[in-house]
């Protein structure tokens, strides 16, 4: 088979003249699928159901330490939320704090926080005279580069490899004491599906920020979302930072959105002590405490982390299909005309397509205009600028196994689409 850029114009121009019959095809199926954002789908939701018989009106509310989980107060969490939550993300109990029902709602805190207040006594982000600078892993997760968009920091861009960011330009940068973050996703990264390697861990760990109050914001939010046996595993980044004598310079997260419901899960943060009484002095003006109920209602439907493992073996059976069905596609129609590479990842919520410069918006659109809604090209970058036009999220779990099989054969005639154009321009 010829490559798209081995064609003569002509191949080119009958080739697209075939694809846009097909197009036409799907436009007239008049067809409305989703596969812009990663959201588990009803089935998977399903599986959580029972939770909610766990606590009624007869049950104990009564917590281990004997909290009446009804009541105020418990600012940390309940402690077997706190032991199941730390068991998911590798940390120990009296290292967690629970929050409520969103993890991204704690980064959002965090940060107004040190915003506001300072970060263990510094000086507040508001108060300093240049702009606050933040490392954003590309392609990355919007809602990330959103939160420190609406902040008004500058975003600074550092590219993925297939180990995690490259870390030469993250040693490079935090040199800058403007430089007070970085966003990380650690395992099965949205959108691109990489686990940060060993050595990554370790050189982020071993940073030397010239900002005192530089962290990472170490987002696990897939911690336990393999779609195989295998359990891929990430080291230790708040043990790998305190062997490089830097315990305070990590908040991990994570949340239980794509294990239980988004939206009523529980979520946490992990960090050194120092840090979390830092944070709690001020989270004690937020709220009295989190919704304890619910932490007692996952502690009792899950029970512990073997708990949390199983469950997760059955969402893994709803959508590795979902995931492999889109592989296939992409390999079938696109396999050989190298107009684009894309992601196989092993867990996480997502397959990440990168195709011919200035080629992602105009396929997204042309999706669009048939009726399948895709993540805009641009969201996986700061600013939604996306240098080369050509990272796509793509989100296969929501919608059934058949629909997306459609969506995703129409996916790639846009692709071809929009390649040709731009080979023939
Ligand atoms: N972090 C990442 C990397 C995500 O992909 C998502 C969901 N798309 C979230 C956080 C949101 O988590 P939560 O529901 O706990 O706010």
């Amino acid at each position: 088979m010829k490559s798209y850029a081995q064609m003569s114009r002509e191949e080119l121009s009958n080739e697209l003249e075939a694809l846009q019959k097909d197009y036409q095809s799907y436009v007239d199926m008049h067809l409305s699928l989703n596969m812009a954002r990663g959201k588990p789908s009803s089935e998977q939701l399903d599986l959580s159901r029972p939770m909610l018989d766990v606590i009624n009106s007869g049950s104990d509310l009564i917590a281990s330490d004997g909290t009446d989980a009804r009541n105020y107060g418990c600012l940390d969490g309940l402690p077997e939320a706190k032991k199941l939550m730390a068991d998911m993300m590798d940390s120990k109990p009296d290292d967690m704090i629970i929050y409520g029902n969103s993890s991204l709602n704690i980064m959002f805190d965090q940060i107004s926080r040190s915003y506001s207040f300072g970060v263990m006594g510094e000086t507040p982000w508001c108060k300093l005279d240049q702009k606050v600078k933040w490392l954003c892993p590309v392609p990355g997760y919007d809602r990330h580069f959103g939160i420190t968009e609406f902040f008004g920091f500058e975003m600074i861009p550092v590219e993925m490899s297939e180990e995690g960011p490259d870390m030469d330009k993250v040693e490079e940068l935090v040199k800058d004491p403007m430089v007070k973050g970085i966003w990380c996703v650690p395992k099965y990264s949205n959108p691109g599906g990489v686990v940060y390697s060993d050595e990554v861990v370790k050189r982020l760990a071993a940073l030397n920020p010239a900002a005192k109050d530089f962290r990472i914001y170490w987002d696990n939010a897939y911690c336990v979302h393999h779609l195989y046996d295998e359990e891929v595993e990430v080291l230790d980044i708040l043990k790998a930072c305190e062997a490089a004598s830097h315990p305070d310079m990590v908040y991990k997260f994570g949340s239980t959105s794509k294990i239980s419901f988004p939206g009523a899960g529980i979520a946490a943060m992990a960090t050194s002590q120092a840090n979390k009484e830092d944070i709690l002095s001020k989270m004690t003006h937020q709220t009295i405490g989190h919704d304890k109920i619910n932490q007692l209602r996952h502690v009792r439907f899950f029970k512990d982390i073997d708990g949390i493992k199983e469950h997760m073996k059955k969402h893994a059976d709803i959508i590795r299909p979902k995931f492999e069905a889109v592989n296939a596609i992409l390999e079938e129609y696109l396999g050989g005309l190298e107009v684009g590479e894309w992601t196989h990842p092993k867990g996480g919520y997502f397959i990440s397509f990168t195709g011919l410069d200035h080629t992602a918006k105009r396929i997204v659109s042309l999706a669009k205009e048939a009726g399948v809604v895709m993540t805009g090209a641009g969201s996986t970058y700061p600013y939604k600028k996306d240098p080369k036009d050509s990272n796509i999220r793509i989100a296969p779990t929501l919608p059934p196994l058949e629909e997306i099989q459609m969506a995703a054969k129409l996916f790639t005639i846009c692709v071809k689409i929009a390649s040709i154009e731009v080979l023939m321009k």
